[in-house]
């Protein structure tokens, strides 16, 4: 790490007198007609400016509140200073993507959510600045590429999502020989395939691959563990193992007529529409048709917005819950609002109707009430009895969220242990039950944030070098 300089004082911590301001953002009417990331960068007046607001909290609970513990207070007093490079410097030792979580992070529910500058005030726009140190540092070819001596060790990354990124970008600036197996075509996971462009731009993920090749990570993609080379191969070929595949398997829409022509999986939608190469799908076209999007997540969200990009001329989202305890990102839900979706809370569907040719016309729902909190802490819906409802429909895009692929029965995949809902089980190191073999990312916790996949892969990439220099070594010198 560089020298950096030291603290002038001169950042004002001035909250009271400067109010936060947000990212520039395109209009509704201009961005939903492309694919563009919707925010631009605040100008550097405006960025010194807004990190200044921070009071430099001793015990700060931003830091708490983000699940990398980024050293945000450092970097904002830096940035206050217009020390911009040096704050980048600072937030890439606890991230392996500074430039792409504050673009899919829900910072209302992390770090600028346990901020002490809350209501009346508002916020430091922590993400925000986040992400413009790191675009102006990589902007100025200001990010250093590790090239460090080869250890001699060699790991597999069976995925090349956020986790396996995340890892794959540990233990190469560590001196393993990496190497990323990832079924699709390019890299990226959900971040390429998933995640909307207007909200993640695909070079933007392109970028950070990049990089991740230019240190020595390389990359085969088009293969598939468990089909195309097996697990024992693996454990062969390689020192260690490390599966970043996600929780990829939808939840399935369980009501007559799921079955109807224009019942169609979000996702698969997201990825057609989205991925900057063609995608094996059958196609989905909402031109000119009024959508129903099932569900009140953010791949929920993202099906709405990708369907009004795509023409539909009604989009709806149907949601069991109200908007207090509707899981998706508030950011993304008024961005939705904005670029004309439409929202019934307290709705599910309990039947999708269709024509004599098979095809959907309409759902049919019932209007719900909230309970009693359940296990999750949110109320429990319940059906409110005669509130039927039928809503019209040319297409149904279903995001009730994922479980975990199982693994194929017939590789050897399958020996890893699983628990009751199907995510793979790991030891306070990462490892699954098969020595050497380690997991992280939704495919051990189930669906969840990009900044927690890359957490896992942090701290997997940890347990790999732990199990590789010390725990290993030890069992081997204690055989006979
Ligand atoms: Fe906030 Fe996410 Fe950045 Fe952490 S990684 S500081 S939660 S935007
Ligand atoms: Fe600054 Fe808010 Fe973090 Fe305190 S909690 S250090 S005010 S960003």
């Amino acid at each position: 790490m560089s020298q950096q300089p030291p603290p002038t004082g001169q950042a004002r911590y001035a909250w009271r007198e400067i109010e936060r301001r947000d990212p520039p953002k395109r209009a509704a009417e201009d961005r939903v007609s492309d694919f563009h990331e919707i925010y631009s960068l605040f100008d550097e007046a405006t960025i010194r400016e807004q990190a200044s607001r921070c009071v430099q909290c001793a015990s700060p609970a931003c830091v708490e509140g983000c699940p990398l513990n980024n050293r945000i207070p450092e970097w904002l007093a830096l940035a206050a200073e217009g020390h911009f490079l040096e704050a980048a410097e600072l937030s890439r030792a606890t991230s392996n993507m500074p430039e792409i979580c504050p673009r899919v992070c829900p910072q209302e529910k992390l770090c600028e959510g346990a901020c002490v500058i809350h209501s009346p005030e508002e916020p430091i726009c922590i993400g925000a600045i986040e992400k413009f140190i790191n675009e102006y540092a990589l902007a100025r070819g200001a990010v250093p590429i590790h090239q460090v001596s080869p250890n001699g060790k060699t790991v597999a990354i069976v995925g090349a999502g956020p986790g396996g990124l995340a890892c794959a970008d540990e233990l190469s600036k560590l001196g393993y020989t990496v190497t990323v197996f990832e079924s699709q075509l390019l890299p990226g996971g959900l971040l390429m395939y998933g995640i909307p462009a207007f909200k993640l731009e695909k070079t933007v993920v392109q970028r950070r691959v990049n990089i991740l090749k230019r240190q020595g990570v390389q990359f085969k993609a088009g293969l598939t563990v468990g089909r195309d080379v097996n697990l024992d191969t693996l454990l062969k070929e390689f020192d260690a193992v490390f599966l970043g595949i996600g929780a990829l398997k939808p939840k399935l829409l369980d009501v007559p007529g799921a079955g109807l022509k224009g019942v169609y999986q979000g996702l698969p939608f997201l990825a057609q529409k989205n991925a900057p190469i063609g995608l094996d799908l059958p196609p989905v076209a909402v031109k000119g048709k009024r959508v129903i999007v099932l569900g009140g997540g953010d791949t929920a969200m993202d099906c709405l917005r990708t369907a009004i990009r795509c023409g539909a001329v009604e989009t709806l989202c149907v949601y069991r819950r109200d908007l207090a305890n509707m899981p998706g990102s508030r950011k993304e839900y008024y961005n939705a609002l904005e670029e004309g979706a439409r929202f019934m809370f307290l709705t599910n569907p309990l039947a999708i109707e269709g024509n004599t040719s098979g095809e959907v016309t309409a759902v049919r729902c019932a209007r719900m009430e909230l309970g009693e909190p359940d296990a999750s802490g949110r109320r429990r819906p319940r059906v409110v009895p005669g509130s039927e409802v039928t809503l019209p429909a040319d297409l149904i895009l279903v995001a009730y969220g994922f479980d975990p692929v199982p693994f194929p029965p017939e590789s050897d995949l399958s020996r890893i242990a699983v628990n009751e809902w199907g995510a793979t089980k790991t030891d306070a190191n990462s490892m699954t039950n098969v020595a050497g073999v380690f997991a992280g990312g939704d495919v051990v916790r189930g669906p969840s944030l990009v900044v927690h996949a890359v957490r896992d892969g942090r701290r997997a990439a940890a347990g790999i070098h732990r199990y590789l220099t010390e725990m290993q070594p030890a069992r081997a010198s204690a055989q006979p």
